[in-house]
């Protein structure tokens, strides 16, 4: 049986304009920053690391001037180490990491996981190793360059080979953006879009954020997300999306 659990992993505030272009004047937007749990019978996956422990007290000196633009809300107990504690896991228990992608608010746990598989799509990777394309995607090494296992992946990857947990390469937010696809259970599939779409809004609209490497791939992703939702029927899990998080039960209380 396939459970998924909703962590949160904080808090972030910044000008709404940054995700909905649109808009004749930015107010004040506040996000969730998740981390989801996926208990499988082979294994337990993480599906991103939130942001690191230090943001709590010190955002700027882990952050720098980012942390004046997306300004952290983050409570104490909200980081990821403690939110698996609170289901009685430590990070060892962890089989597989997932990073949708490499940003400071999905990467930032990383290096609490070194006994864990990093699952990473193969252009991430080679982005994070580039230092030109490190800077123009806005990678922070503080977040990944560690001594951890990261598995390189190229394209859709069925992780435990019974199509339950799927990989979609859903690329330009940065170079190697991932989605999770996944079966709970006959006819029940969620899919995690990670910030290939921030929110509904977004995905309805057609309406690409402020922040993307790569535009026109970017909306390629997100017409694919569309279809999964509209043609397939499954469940899409926002990245970033205050109502709906808002609306779904968080753990220690599964999501399914
Ligand atoms: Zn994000």
């Amino acid at each position: 049986m396939i459970q998924v659990f909703a962590m949160p992993c904080g808090v972030l505030e910044f000008d709404s304009k940054l995700f909905f272009p649109n808009l004749a004047q930015g107010e004040l937007l506040t996000i969730p920053v998740p981390s989801y749990l996926i208990t499988h019978p082979k294994g337990k996956v993480l599906f991103d690391t939130g942001m690191h422990c230090q943001t709590i007290h010190d955002p700027i000196g882990r952050l720098g001037e980012v942390a004046r633009v997306f300004v952290p809300r983050t409570q104490p107990g909200q980081e990821i180490v403690a939110q698996l504690a609170q289901l009685r896991l430590t990070p060892d228990d962890i089989t597989y990491v997932i990073n949708s992608h490499f940003h400071f608010d999905h990467a930032g746990g990383n290096e609490f996981f070194p006994r864990s598989t990093f699952l990473v799509q193969q252009p991430e990777l080679e982005a994070a190793r580039d230092p030109v394309l490190r800077k123009k995607a806005f990678f922070d090494p503080k977040d990944f360059d560690h001594q951890l296992h990261y598995r390189p992946v190229s394209g859709e990857y069925d992780i435990f080979g019974d199509g339950s947990l799927v990989l979609l390469p859903t690329y330009g937010h940065t170079p190697g953006h991932q989605s999770l696809r996944i079966r709970v259970s006959k006819g029940m599939e969620l899919v995690l879009t990670g910030d290939a779409c921030y929110t509904k809004t977004n995905m309805d609209q057609d309406l690409l954020p402020a922040i993307s490497f790569d535009a026109a791939e970017m909306r390629h992703s997100l017409g694919k997300l569309r279809d999964l939702r509209d043609k397939h029927g499954a469940t899409i899990i926002y990245g970033h999306d205050p109502q709906q998080w808002q609306e779904m039960p968080h753990a220690p209380d599964p999501l399914v």
